[in-house]
């Protein structure tokens, strides 16, 4: 297919960003690109449909971008878990570990319950951390994890592994 050639063509590196050796995938031309977010938000809302999706969660910041336009196309609510302290009412919070450090994500509590299956919706899986977290977030609210759909997975960081068994049969797709 040539959707992966277009998305491809519209991600940026940035080398040093936002450390010295990180090189940074930036999807900020993409976003700029109509045809190509119009075939990314419909690509992530054809993967919620077919995994029967009734929720996305979108993960701050960058999956509230991509998650948000896919939920309004596969006709399912959107969800944000953000970084702790964002989120007025009663929230979950799931901690986890970073490499140096920690970092905690929330979610409402009453946005999520049993009988909602959630798809994750993300810009980029690189250690798998933060979906991983967000599956426990899920799943503490007694909701069922879908799966997990990112832009795209950077390999070489191992998120798949660290990812695939928190998903429990789920599938963790990588347009
Ligand atoms: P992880 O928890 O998998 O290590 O990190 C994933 C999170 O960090 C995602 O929310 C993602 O937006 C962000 N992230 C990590 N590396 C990159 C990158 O190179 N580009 C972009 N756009 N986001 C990244």
């Amino acid at each position: 297919t040539g959707i992966k050639e277009l998305l491809l063509s519209r991600i940026r590196d940035v080398a040093d960003y936002p450390t010295p050796g990180v090189m940074f995938k930036d999807i900020t031309p993409l976003l700029a690109d109509p045809a190509a977010f119009a075939a990314l938000t419909d690509a992530l809302a054809d993967l919620s449909v077919r995994s029967g999706a009734t929720k996305i969660v979108g993960l701050e910041a960058r999956g509230f971008i991509l998650g948000a336009p896919a939920a309004l196309r596969a006709g399912v609510g959107f969800i944000p878990v953000r970084k702790a302290g964002k989120l007025p009412g009663a929230t979950l919070s799931q901690a986890y570990d970073l490499e140096y450090g920690s970092a905690e994500i929330e979610v409402h509590a009453e946005d999520l319950a049993a009988g909602d299956r959630v798809m994750v919706i993300d810009d980029v899986l690189a250690t798998g951390g933060t979906a991983e977290a967000s599956l426990r977030l899920i799943r503490r609210a007694g909701a069922e994890v879908a799966g997990v759909a990112v832009l795209m997975e950077l390999g070489f960081l191992g998120g798949r592994e660290r990812l695939v068994p928190a998903l429990d049969g789920a599938p963790l797709e990588a347009l």
